[in-house]
């Protein structure tokens, strides 16, 4: 039978595991925008706030996903 000891270093590597993945996760998680103030020279990143002069599928500057359904 395993010792206490080793079942809780066992218990807190699975844990610290499970959190790294988590942060893993979360950074992976593409970022959602749309542009707005759209004029016929610019518009702006409703993500970074940043100018651009095309509507692109991805802001050039934070590069939030612009291309989903509102
Ligand atoms: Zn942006």
């Amino acid at each position: 039978m395993a010792k206490k000891t080793d079942l809780i270093k066992s218990a807190r590597k699975h844990i610290a595991e499970a959190l790294e993945l988590i942060d893993i996760v979360a950074t992976m998680k593409p970022k959602k925008g749309y542009w707005y103030d759209k004029g016929s020279m610019s518009c702006r990143c409703s993500n970074c706030g940043c100018k651009s002069t095309k509507e692109f599928n991805f802001c050039p500057n934070c590069g939030a996903d612009m291309r989903g359904e509102r």
